[in-house]
């Protein structure tokens, strides 16, 4: 973490008033304020502190303190580009003229094949206003049901567990304020130190408080080396991990039966499933031994409060939603739910991973975090849009399933991609590019050249989160206002805008402002009533008090930082216990393929990369991916510490150099997942869904590591993208 440039002393030069907002980068959203720079450069703006908000109290980490790096021309896109016919090269064009070849296209597209034949595909950094009118325009303006988001990819198996067991998802259910205030935290696959530094500091304090932080992770992390205990299970078993601590503090007479007993029901069954998951049992299940079990369930079920916090490590598997469920579980037999300095969070991921998920680019959704399937909400959200209930769409495929199908005969055959990277991102991402390119008509509004925009019939440049106003909603439920601080360059628009040329362009002169708080206004319509409930919340409430939790029904209540004090959301008011049991991974390792590989981030970088690769500064701390395996694994195969290795599986083969360390079990390697091939570890992960949230299973698959002998494979360079480099040939490229 590095502290951002200071203000400089009053009576400096070029004194512009900065302007308050937000990174644009991950779901902490760190208040920052933006001043035009003095000098004359490439690059608009320089970052200075905000100590006066909270969430991070002027702390910034290197991605956010090079953010506006990005603003500079160079290295985005300022024109939109169109391929003149199929392999062709794409080619500079007028908005205009590219606007109206999307518009015929998905006019054909419609016509030929239907509505749903025409996909649309989101992102979790897009703003809550944007997502809201990607939603409106592909049920409205295309009719299509198939409409899902990358967010699927990241945090829906904790939003699925949190509304079966509390009735409603907001990722933490208390301000991060609270966390060091516990009296044992259990931090569950989730790395702070790398995905959001300025978050450290509650963990810090917890410590400093007298609490106990205790780290479930495969690898030893910068988190896990500040943790009191750290467990390491082997991947895809954390569920079997939680049921092992809940059959030690029920044997240990841990339970609180009063808590039990008032605000939950199905903790019989619970209790059934956990007893049958014995200290040893787990210890052979998990790799953790079973001393460390039993620290961690009297720490935990002794503690006077505790919360157990998960980010990507348990949730993205295809047991996601049952494995965070059975921590659910664990807190309620504790009694940690639904009180002060108690509970179970998830750690978000993405920018707007929270608002994006709640107002309607879910294939399941509609805005207010509703069900599509809901006749009462069909009818709400219809009446708001001024449209027949009836013709609004059902739920539609997931985004796995979405991108599995395109170019077959019953899937998608135009795709329309704002704020999304799948060729990098998505699980199997060698079969995704595939199914891309057999697409009729691709279209990705980007602000620079993705590898996803490099595949594209017309690529859209659009604005950046310092170049328009728009809310976002940080992972407390904390909606917060990001504020546009200088125009964007000429040739660039902003997608509410190209949305409402579209519409006119599909027929719907009506409802698609490219202003962003006359949707917001919209978008609190629509939500009234709903689980996320945005009805009180305006822009001038957003700045004048640095963020409103939801839900906040009336511009009279003062929003809610704390759910469940007094009920849960489910109909009885009670919690449900999940009762889940422990069942392998979708893949396990074999004679063929005897590892695990398992998947993230690292601190320089952000989710596909296709921004941060762009910024020189960060490349240079991360310029590329990596192998990490175990010293006895690299000895085993020969393999010394910068050697390009390959890392094969069923579904592909990614080639980067090893980094040998014992941070990590002997038997699982890890790569990050921010480069393209050849280096991209999603060229290996497996898609395996979880039968609830429709997640893929990310964390963990089969794979083996091979010496790269082949000529040429054994050069490992060039995985950060050169910036602006212009029109590329991608789609004839085989
Ligand atoms: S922690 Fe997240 S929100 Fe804060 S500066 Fe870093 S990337 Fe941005």
């Amino acid at each position: 973490m590095t502290p951002a440039t200071t203000a400089p002393a009053a009576g400096s030069t070029g004194a512009a008033a900065p302007t308050a907002t937000h990174c644009p980068y991950c779901a902490l959203q760190c208040g920052m304020r933006l001043r035009p720079t003095a000098a004359a450069g490439p690059v608009p703006v320089e970052v200075l502190e905000r100590p006066d908000f909270p969430v991070n109290r002027g702390a910034l980490c290197g991605k956010g303190r090079s953010a506006p790096a990005l603003l500079a021309r160079g290295v985005r896109l300022t024109e939109p580009l169109v391929r003149e016919r199929p392999g062709g090269p794409l080619r500079a064009a007028g908005w205009d003229e590219a606007l109206d070849r999307v518009a015929a296209g998905l006019r054909t597209v419609r016509e030929r094949y239907g509505a749903d034949a025409v996909g649309v595909f989101g992102g979790g950094g897009l703003t809550n206003e944007k997502a809201y009118q990607l939603g409106k325009f592909a049920r409205v303006v295309l009719g299509t049901a198939n409409i899902d988001y990358n967010g699927r990819f990241c945090m829906s198996s904790a939003a699925a567990a949190h509304r079966r067991a509390f009735g409603l998802d907001r990722g933490l259910p208390f301000p991060l304020a609270d966390v060091p205030h516990t009296g044992c935290l259990i931090l569950v696959g989730a790395n702070p130190a790398d995905t959001m530094p300025p978050a450290l500091r509650y963990f810090r304090e917890l410590r400093e408080n007298g609490g106990t932080l205790i780290v479930v992770d495969p690898r030893r992390t910068r988190t896990a080396e500040q943790a009191d205990l750290h467990l390491r299970p082997r991947p895809g078993t954390d569920l079997a991990l939680a049921l092992g601590l809940l059959h030690l503090v029920i044997a240990d007479g841990l339970v609180d039966e009063a808590f039990v007993a008032a605000r939950t029901t199905g903790y019989e069954r619970a209790r059934a499933v956990a007893m049958a998951h014995w200290p040893d049992r787990v210890e052979r299940i998990t790799g953790v031994p079973v001393h460390q079990l039993r620290t961690a369930a009297q720490l935990f079920g002794r503690a006077a409060t505790g919360m157990v916090l998960t980010a990507r490590g348990p949730e993205q598997h295809s047991k996601g939603t049952d494995t965070v469920g059975a921590w659910i579980d664990l807190c309620l037999a504790t009694g940690n739910a639904g009180r002060r300095y108690a509970g179970y969070g998830c750690l978000t991921g993405q920018g707007n991973g929270q608002g994006g998920r709640e107002h309607g680019q879910k294939a399941d959704q509609l805005p207010g975090y509703r069900s599509i399937e809901d006749p009462a909400a069909r009818a709400h959200v219809a009446a708001v849009w001024g449209v027949d209930p009836d013709t609004l769409p059902r739920a539609g495929r997931s985004a796995y399933e979405l991108l599995d199908g395109l170019g077959r005969p019953d899937g998608a055959r135009a795709l329309l991609v704002a704020g999304s990277n799948p060729v990098v991102s998505a699980p199997n991402a060698s079969h995704v590019t595939a199914r891309l390119r057999e697409l009729d008509l691709l279209v990705v509004a980007d602000l620079v050249l993705s590898e996803t925009a490099r595949l594209a019939d017309v690529v859209l440049p659009v604005a950046q989160w310092a170049e328009e106003d728009g809310t976002t909603t940080n992972l407390e439920g904390r909606v917060i206002l990001r504020r546009r601080a200088l125009d964007p360059p000429e040739g660039v628009r902003g997608e509410l805008w190209l949305l409402g040329e579209l519409a006119r362009r599909l027929g719907v002169e009506r409802g698609f402002p490219a202003d962003a708080e006359q949707v917001f206004d919209e978008l609190r319509r629509a939500s009234a009533g709903g689980d996320a409930d945005y009805a009180g919340i305006s822009y001038r409430r957003i700045a004048a008090e640095d963020g409103v939790f939801w839900p906040c029904p009336d511009p009279a209540h003062p929003g809610t930082p704390r759910l469940f004090l007094e009920r849960f959301a489910t109909p009885d008011g009670r919690a449900r216990f999940a009762a889940a049991t422990h069942r392998p991974a979708g893949e396990e390792p074999d004679r063929e393929y005897p590892l695990h590989l398992t998947t993230g981030r690292v601190l320089a970088q952000y989710q596909s990369g296709a921004q941060t690769r762009r910024v020189a500064e960060l490349n240079a701390a991360a310029p590329g991916p990596f192998v990490e395996l175990h010293p006895r694994l690299a000895e085993r195969l020969g393999v010394v510490d910068g050697e390009a290795v390959a890392v094969v599986s069923r579904r592909g083969r990614a080639v980067a150099p090893a980094r040998v360390s014992a941070a990590i079990r002997p038997d699982t390697v890890f790569m990050p997942f921010h480069w393209p091939a050849p280096g991209r570890a999603n060229s290996l992960t497996n898609p395996a869904l979880d039968p609830v949230s429709r997640m893929p299973e990310f964390k963990t698959c089969a794979v083996r590591v091979e010496r790269v002998r082949e000529l040429g494979e054994d050069r490992v360079g060039g995985f950060g993208d050169e910036p602006a480099r212009g029109p590329l040939d991608e789609r004839t490229a085989g």
